[in-house]
């Protein structure tokens, strides 16, 4: 059976596996990100096992997504605000000059979109949205089947949609954006705890912290309905870190979108991803699969 590596590289971790036709992921690692040189040397713990590739069989090459601003066409990384010291890095270059394999690059969130409309939540579905809501807020657009990059290749930045124009500053500079409260920083700045904390406290049932994901699912939800209104999605997917609140974020986020859309009852589904960590994984393994 064909193989090929599937490689999610985020702002905290990169998490990599050989992953096969039907989608199963084997040798599945996750590591810290930290420089272009210690990603590629990650890349190939992975890929330098020659049990593995007994295992394995041929693999036929790599699929990366990445954060940040790309050039698709280049296979570069020209800036990423939650990795900085990956700006400018010819990543796809790189990668085939060490591996000698076919090189594929990706934005994360819709590498992470791909993964679950193959093997997830969104499998046979023709218009969804995702959102990641991990450091920073990434968005994907599915429409009829189809990844959406806009006519610039900068599209589906749905972090960035304002919610108040008079809101908290966002890591982009800018006001009231939608990451700007749900991103990391921001519920740093506005509860003083970090989104892993946060996800414990929620789960060990602490009232505070219950209330804090609900005021986030309340903004997410204001987010969704504009997203709702202008796509009319069949599903909205979260993933990321906070998506781990489950329906802790999930209800008042439905509840709010559902009050704040022109079409009521609300017939989008708002659900967490099924895939969880493999999504990107997998998602960047069909990038090669489709060549
Ligand atoms: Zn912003």
């Amino acid at each position: 059976m064909k193989k090929v590596i599937g490689v999610d590289l985020g702002a905290s971790n990169v998490r990599a596996g050989i992953v096969d036709e039907t989608g199963i992921v084997a040798n599945f690692k996750k590591g810290r990100t930290s420089t272009p040189e210690n990603f590629l040397k990650f890349l190939a713990s992975i890929l330098d096992q020659k049990a593995a590739y007994a295992k394995f069989g041929t693999v036929l090459g790599v699929g990366i997504g990445a954060p940040g601003q790309l050039d698709l066409a280049k296979g570069k990384i020209l800036q990423s605000p939650s990795l900085p010291s990956f700006n400018n890095f010819e990543i796809v270059t790189e990668a085939k000059k060490a591996f000698n394999l076919p090189v594929f690059l990706e934005r994360d969130t819709n590498v992470a979109l791909i993964g679950e409309a193959w093997k997830g939540k969104a499998a046979g579905i023709k218009n969804a949205l995702m959102l990641t809501l991990g450091t920073g807020v990434g968005g994907a657009i599915l429409i009829d089947g189809k990844l959406y990059h806009g006519e610039h290749g900068t599209g589906s930045e749905i972090g960035h949609i304002t919610i108040d124009v008079t809101g908290p500053i966002c890591t982009c500079s800018q006001k009231g954006h939608l990451e700007a409260y749900l991103g990391l920083a921001g519920v740093r700045r506005d509860y003083k705890i970090d989104h892993w904390t946060l996800i414990d406290r929620v789960e060990k049932g602490e009232k505070q912290a219950i209330k804090i994901s609900e005021k986030l699912g309340v903004i997410l939800g204001i987010g969704l309905a504009s997203l709702i209104n202008v796509f009319d999605p069949e599903i909205i997917i979260l993933g990321g870190g906070l998506s781990e609140l489950g329906e802790r974020i999930l209800v008042p986020a439905r509840k709010t979108a559902e009050e704040s859309t022109l079409i009521r009852p609300l017939k989008t589904e708002i659900v967490i991803g099924k895939l969880g960590d493999f999504s990107g994984v997998i998602g960047a393994a069909k990038l090669v699969f489709e060549g």
